[in-house]
């Protein structure tokens, strides 16, 4: 037996393990099958390249728990360490084995497949164990099996052991204050987390289910003696999608994958990206687009990210931009940086260069299928549209390969692109300062009446809704020359699209001016602003409108950002159109007491038109109008 002292700079390294390494305990069980998985990758590359000549046998991870000695052990048949091994790599702490490994085979096919590379990744488990125990074979003949063994002290002892197995046994003896770790459901659930896509079957094996012993023999206590019982689970998928070549993989292969990662998901996603990168960094990965559901949040931060198939987290927001958060899938690569912090991650040079790659091939992606298949693509668009604005809205670079796939639909259920959809009216819809009004309704159904005066004067009206859209055709504007949105419902047909000529009048100065104080009376003065317009006859006597711009800085604030500076007042403006003869008779009309009744008559029209009259006055609306049948 020999003892020693493991190199390390302080005394007090391992209290520092134990409470700052990593915030989160439960990953020493990850660094662990990690070692074990590169012990067992490490032995096939040897096998591969002659250095070993012995029976490679079937390749596995065991992480067996045993709740009664309280202890976790993790059981590999990989490689196994001599005890000069265990001197360098175990001893000497801050010496990474796999880095050495993969300096000295680099450009070796395999050879980058070494997880490795975490650095402390052993002396993690002193996060949960008060003592450690390494009981190794190593692979070469004749090895001599050692016991490594410390109780988290900088002393350690080695000794020689009878092993018959190849391989290394890591067996925890779990400290008093981690006992969670003995819980079967809690270590199902860190394997399911971070083992579930590791390339060598991983079996987890309890010891923790008793039964009788058949016999009822009685142990020294003269208790029933009790046998345990083994049971062994495969907890991964060797093979997952992502690691095949997108030539050998069919659609349905990518959604059985799809459903393997969100076992809880239903719907079947859109469509999906197979990343496949090697230069100027690894990439691999599968991206889905998912229905966009109407909670947006839940949808979020469903991308995992893995290190050569081990699961490193699920937030991705450092390395994917925030608008492809919406997406799902898996991002696998060996040179995203994993153990650093978080303000670490946003100033490394790889970490940018990834997520600039994912923008551009997403945005390559949905203009590959819009060229591809139109229909499809239109079929799919109110699914994509949130995500697609989005990223117009966020994104410099997307929102310029954006504007060729960025569709718009009309009223009649067409879909065009912003060009397509300029050319197509521009003849009808430039005003007068050569802007090109596009005309849209938030909700055809609620502002029928305003859609279908519009058409018949024969402009065309898009329909345009959802949480995005105020911020999005501000920037469309931005965007394409010499456009611009108005609502329907933001002014009357004329003043939307201003033309040259102009309607006369049928009323005189005075008379609109007796107009005005009428209808200022029938409503709230402060919501509703008053004005007598010379509109064409066949128009509505009165027309319920909201600028455009008072209604745009009312959504976005609502959506937030648009910097807004206390709460906006809602107005309108109540539009009386003098050319109506409704109007005429009005002004004509030989009582105050009639003039009033007429003027309230209208306006409950028109706010009914507008789905604005409720409650109280909707009623008295209702009650008057049976009265004049
Ligand atoms: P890293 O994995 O980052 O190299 P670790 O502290 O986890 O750092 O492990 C140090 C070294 O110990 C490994 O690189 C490897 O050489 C050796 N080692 C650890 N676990 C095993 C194992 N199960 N089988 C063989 N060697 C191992």
């Amino acid at each position: 037996m020999k003892t020693g002292q493991i190199n390390v700079q302080t005394e007090n390294i391992f209290p520092i393990i134990k409470k700052f390494l990593y915030s989160d305990h439960e990953i020493f069980l990850r660094e662990l099958v990690s070692n074990a998985v590169d012990a067992s990758q490490k032995l096939k590359f040897f096998a591969g390249n002659g250095e070993f000549k012995g029976e490679l046998g079937d390749l596995k991870v065991e992480v067996l728990l045993n709740k009664e000695a309280k202890t976790l052990t993790i059981r590999d048949n990989g490689i196994g360490m001599t005890s000069e091994e265990i001197d360098k790599y175990i001893n000497q702490i801050a010496f990474s084995g796999a880095e050495e490994f993969v300096q000295k085979y680099k450009g070796t096919e395999g050879a980058e497949n070494i997880i490795g590379h975490f650095g402390l990744g052993f002396y993690s488990a002193f996060m949960v164990a008060d003592r450690v125990q390494i009981q190794t074979l190593s692979r070469h003949d004749g090895s001599q099996a050692v016991q490594w063994e410390s109780n988290g002290s900088p002393e350690y002892t080695l000794t020689e052991i009878e092993k018959e197995s190849r391989g290394t046994d890591i067996i925890l003896h779990i400290s008093d204050e981690s006992i969670e770790f003995l819980e079967k459901p809690r270590i199902q659930g860190i394997l399911d987390r971070y083992c579930k896509f590791l390339p060598i079957p991983v079996l987890f094996g309890t010891k923790t289910d008793y039964v009788d012993d058949a016999n009822g023999e009685k142990d020294e206590n003269g208790k029933v003696k009790r046998v345990a019982v083994e049971v062994e689970n495969q907890v991964n998928n060797v093979s997952p999608a992502w690691t095949k070549a997108p030539a050998d993989l069919k659609n349905e292969d990518y959604v059985s994958f799809y459903k393997e990662l969100y076992p809880m998901t239903f719907e079947d996603p859109l469509f999906h990206i197979h990343l496949n990168v090697d230069y100027p960094f690894n990439l691999t990965g599968i991206l889905y687009f998912p229905r966009i559901t109407e909670n947006v949040e839940v949808q979020r931060n469903k991308i995992n990210l893995y290190s050569n198939q081990v699961f490193i987290t699920d937030s991705v927001e450092q390395i994917v931009p925030e608008f492809l958060t919406l997406l799902h899938g898996v991002i696998d690569s060996p040179d995203i940086p994993l153990n650093v912090s978080r303000s670490y991650l946003q100033s490394d040079g790889n970490v940018k260069k990834i997520s600039a790659h994912i923008t551009k091939k997403v945005a390559d992606k949905l203009s590959e299928m819009f060229k591809k298949d139109r229909a499809d693509f239109e079929s799919k668009w109110e699914d994509l549209k949130v995500f697609v604005q989005y990223g117009s809205l966020s994104d410099e670079k997307f929102a310029e390969k954006a504007k060729s796939f960025t569709l718009l639909k009309s009223t009649d259920g067409n879909y065009y692109t912003v060009e397509e959809f300029k050319e197509k009216i521009a003849a009808i819809q430039t005003n007068k300062a050569g802007n090109t009004v596009m005309l849209y309704s938030n909700n055809p159904e609620e502002q029928f009446g305003f859609v279908k005066n519009a058409n018949d004067r024969g402009y065309n009206v898009l329909h345009l809704e959802g949480p995005l859209v105020p911020h999005w055709i501000a920037k469309l504007e931005q965007s394409f020359e010499n456009i611009s949105f108005s609502r329907v419902d933001s002014d009357t047909l004329d003043k939307l699209i201003e033309k040259d000529e102009e309607i006369p009048s049928l009323l005189t100065k005075e008379q609109e001016e007796e107009l005005k104080p009428l209808f200022e009376g029938a409503v709230n003065k402060e919501k509703y602003k008053v004005q007598v317009e010379s509109m064409n006859s066949n128009d509505a006597p009165i027309i319920i409108t909201q600028p455009e711009f008072i209604r745009r800085m009312m959504e976005q604030q609502k959506v937030g950002g648009g910097g807004f500076f206390g709460a906006f007042p809602e107005t309108y403006n109540l539009v009386v159109n003098g050319n109506h003869p409704k109007i005429g008779e009005i002004v004509n009309a030989k009582t105050s007491k009639s003039k009033e009744k007429k003027v309230k008559q209208l306006t409950d029209i028109a706010l009914l038109a507008q789905g604005m009259l409720k409650g109280k006055e909707l009623n008295e609306f209702i009650e008057r109008s049976i009265e004049l049948v």
